[in-house]
């Protein structure tokens, strides 16, 4: 892709949002199958609904723009994606893989709140109101998704792996 203007590189993010989604969408089952604790089973398999919607959002935002968008991979989310596995492969304690997991999720949700946070702010300085919009609940979602991890790992599952 030729970034010759602002517009191109707003594509361009979507595009990366579009398959990091995508990715997460077939990850967070096996992540969340691997959690030993059921409040972060539960609060990863909440986030699949949620993905699921964002991928959604990302569709309406291609609509309305009148240019196509090509596929791309997002190399950074293939790798937050490999760390996650890596850890899932890992022998070890339930309680400190748990607490493991939760370091490779939020890893995952801060690219997504940065990602998320540029695109938005490439869309308002093109004056693309309704992508602003859909881009701005995904991003409140990554966001909440983050604090939800923070608060399990400091209310319980750090606390558990630290007894292990
Ligand atoms: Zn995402
Ligand atoms: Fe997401
Ligand atoms: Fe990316
Ligand atoms: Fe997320």
């Amino acid at each position: 892709m030729k970034l010759d203007s602002l517009q191109s590189l707003f594509v361009e993010e979507i595009a990366d949002l579009q398959d990091a989604e995508d990715q997460l969408i077939s990850a967070l089952p096996k992540m969340a199958g691997a959690a030993n604790s059921p409040e972060l089973r539960q609060a990863i398999e909440d986030h699949l609904e949620e993905t699921k919607a964002q991928a959604e959002r990302l569709k309406r935002v291609v609509e309305g723009l009148d240019t196509r968008v090509p596929s791309k991979t997002c190399a950074a989310m293939k790798g937050l994606i490999k760390e996650g596995e890596e850890i899932i492969k890992e022998t070890g304690d339930p309680c400190v893989k748990d607490a493991a997991l939760i370091a490779a999720a939020q890893r995952v949700e801060h690219y997504e709140i940065a990602a998320y946070g540029c695109a938005r702010t490439f869309g308002e300085l093109l004056g693309a109101s309704s992508a602003v919009d859909l881009l701005q609940q995904s991003l409140n979602e990554e966001a909440a998704a983050d604090k939800k991890l923070t608060s399990l790992a400091e209310s319980l599952v750090n606390q558990e792996a630290a007894s292990v």
